[in-house]
């Protein structure tokens, strides 16, 4: 199995740590607002790499944080007049409601930076005992990074470039140098904070994910992802804290996915070009976005549209069609069939290029192919003259590789009948508030799962169609 790692530019081929298993820690979303789908692509893209592993037969510890401490946190607590952990528990609840939609396993474990403060304490006071951390009057704890010789193996950067770009600011009394980054920072009014050595105060954004990595898979990991926005400087940070504090290398393999853009642009909150997940969840099946996710490689950037949308429904409907056509022929097909042998070996090669396609950096494009190549040769190769057999094993072929891919291959199940209510009200409450737009789209995504409303003087009906 290879792997294209960030550290080295190349492919390299996957030996783990400990034989069997895979320790993996994936940098998780800061909880302030629901999740765009630019976010979904990294949950998505890493769980699918997670299911593989599985898929091979390696027991795999996943662990992915939740940032539920920061300045946007905060901002949007104060706008609302509540508590951070009253935004921060909203959102990442509906993270987790938004991550079942798109059939993202839940990790090993879903660590919560708030509850992890002392472990963040311990490696901060543990880089001071080193000289890699140091105290500036205001209380502000900084790391040392020209000390940390290997700073920039990451993202390839030197430190003379970097320096080039931070001229300016060095303030006296602060920083020693521009290049020094956050541990520790002194708490402003109003905002929540931890007692610690060095003042009231909150922990920076880079070393919650060194201490939430070592807690939980320890010192040394064989991977460690998020996307390619977090290279430069999260990343990199992570390696200084980690490797200075515990004395060891970090993370083996370092993988990055590219962005999921629109018009071109990467999508973002700050430039106001997303969707939520949520809301492509009123248009689509969830399980259409991951599809469409898995359509490209992840290293590759990847525009969102609503065509690409709409080819990636077709395609997933495609295989959920081949699907049922197979369940008919387990029910009416024969005992015993001719010449079936070929057939079993064609869709063996077809797995075999399945595999190929994921053991060669995980190439979902490829392994897509395959599968499509499996439902043709369903298609045509499985009739009425077929065993029951044949169509089970093509059965179980197609539904176990889409499972690797995390897609779903049963039908969805109905809408059930408290969804539908909700629905109804939220429209109702969408039509008092003159919000056409969103009235019609409820009724049409209730259109779409069979659901038909009447206007009635009692109020709205409904039927199934
Ligand atoms: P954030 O909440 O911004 O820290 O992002 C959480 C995860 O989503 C990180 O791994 C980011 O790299 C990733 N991410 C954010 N925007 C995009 C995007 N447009 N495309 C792909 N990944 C993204
Ligand atoms: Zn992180």
């Amino acid at each position: 199995m290879k792997i294209f790692n960030t550290l080295s530019r190349t492919k390299e081929e996957f030996v783990p740590l400990e034989p069997g298993k895979v320790k993996m820690y994936v940098c998780g979303p800061t909880v302030y607002n629901f999740i765009h789908i630019g976010n979904a692509r990294p949950m998505i893209v890493f769980d699918t790499v997670r299911r593989y592993f599985e898929y091979k037969g390696y027991q795999v510890n996943y662990v992915s944080n939740f940032t539920d401490v920061d300045d946007k946190i905060i901002k949007k607590a104060m706008e609302e007049g509540v508590d951070a952990s009253v935004i921060s528990e909203r959102y990442i609840a509906e993270c987790k409601k938004d991550m079942e939609g798109m059939n993202v396993k839940p990790a090993t474990t879903h660590p919560l930076a708030t509850q992890e403060i002392g472990g963040m304490i311990d490696m901060i006071e543990n880089l001071m005992g080193k000289g890699y951390a140091y105290r500036a009057d205001d209380g502000t704890v900084y790391y040392r990074t020209r000390k940390f010789k290997d700073y920039g193996k990451l993202s390839h950067k030197n430190l003379e470039d970097l320096q080039a770009g931070h001229r300016e600011i060095k303030v006296v009394g602060e920083k020693e140098d521009a290049l020094d980054f956050v541990l520790w920072k002194p708490k402003k009014e109003g905002e929540p904070y931890w007692e610690s050595p060095w003042c009231q105060g909150r922990p920076g954004w880079h070393i919650e994910c060194s201490v939430m990595a070592k807690r939980y898979l320890g010192d040394e990991i064989d991977i460690h992802a998020g996307g390619e926005d977090l290279i430069f400087p999260h990343h990199e940070n992570e390696i200084a804290q980690s490797e200075a504090a515990n004395g060891k290398p970090f993370a083996k393999y370092w993988m990055h996915n590219a962005f999921l853009n629109i018009d071109n642009k990467k999508m973002s909150k700050s430039l106001g070009n997303f969707f939520t997940v949520r809301e492509i969840s009123e248009k689509y099946d969830l399980q259409v976005l991951r599809f469409f996710m898995l359509s490209a490689h992840y290293r590759s950037p990847l525009n969102f549209s609503a065509d690409l949308m709409e080819a990636s429904k077709n395609g997933l409907a495609r295989i959920v069609t081949a699907v049922e056509r197979l369940d008919e022929r387990i029910a009416s097909g024969l005992e015993k069939g001719d010449g079936e042998e070929a057939v079993r070996e064609q869709a063996g090669e077809l797995v075999a290029k399945y595999e190929a396609a994921m053991d060669d950096d995980f190439n979902t494009a490829d392994a897509i192919s395959a599968i499509f190549e499996l439902v043709k040769l369903s298609n045509t190769s499985v009739t009425e003259t077929s065993s029951r057999e044949l169509a089970q094993f093509m059965r179980d072929t197609i539904v176990s590789l889409c499972d690797v891919l995390g897609i779903i291959t049963e039908k969805e199940e109905e809408l059930l009948d408290a969804d539908i209510e909700a629905l109804i009200e939220e429209r109702q409450q969408a039509r008092k508030n003159k919000d056409f737009a969103r009235a019609d789209e409820i009724r049409d995504t209730l259109a779409a799962r069979g659901i038909l409303l009447k206007d009635t003087r009692e109020g709205v009906k409904w039927t199934r169609a």
